[in-house]
């Protein structure tokens, strides 16, 4: 007996995007619903279970937190090759990790082709947007994902703003991809 339903269908969803920008926390917060400021970098990868229901039907996500370290990537890359979907965060506040989104989809559509596997972009700490620090425009996000042909949203781990949306806005086009 693993605890869920055997009926339930199961993807995986992969956490991609440079260290930092908050993957550990978009976890945290979607399977614990807690925040701690000083989470430690990750190491390795790690998955976390989470059961949603879309469109009326239980669905089982297994979500893959990789590290955005660059001596990770080969790693991380590994990984995409059987995701169903992949949540590409970057951080609003970090226009570094905006630009290294490009870098991270050619990576990912290496082993998959973006048309097979749906990809939720997500600009995350959007809390910090009235704080005065530079932020990464919400029309910028917006007019990569249309690029790339991707899903997009702007969410905050720490005050937990649109994590559960981005996700289930991602296991609903997973879902009809399957
Ligand atoms: P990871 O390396 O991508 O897994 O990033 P972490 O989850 O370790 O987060 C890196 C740092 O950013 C930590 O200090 C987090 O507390 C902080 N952080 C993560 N998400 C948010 C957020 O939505 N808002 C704010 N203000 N800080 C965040």
């Amino acid at each position: 007996n693993l605890g869920y339903m055997t009926s339930e269908r199961a993807f995986r969803i992969v956490l991609a995007g440079d260290a930092a920008v908050g993957k550990s926390s978009f976890l945290l917060r979607l399977c614990k619903n807690e925040f701690t400021p000083s989470s430690s970098a990750t190491l390795g990868v790690d998955f976390q279970i989470k059961t949603l229901v879309v469109d009326g039907e239980p669905v089982l996500l297994q979500l893959w937190d990789t590290a955005g370290q660059e001596r990770f990537r080969s790693i991380a890359k590994s990984y995409f090759r059987r995701a169903d979907g992949v949540l590409l965060l970057y951080d609003v506040t970090c226009e570094r990790s905006f630009l290294n989104v490009r870098e991270w989809v050619d990576m990912i559509e290496q082993d998959v082709s973006s048309e097979d596997v749906p990809i939720m972009l997500v600009g995350n700490k959007c809390d910090l947007r009235q704080s005065g620090a530079n932020f990464v425009p919400t029309s910028y996000g917006e007019k990569l994902a249309m690029t790339y042909n991707t899903l997009f949203c702007e969410t905050s781990a720490k005050d937990g703003s649109n994590i559960l949306e981005a996700v289930l806005h991602l296991a609903r086009q997973v879902k009809q991809y399957a």
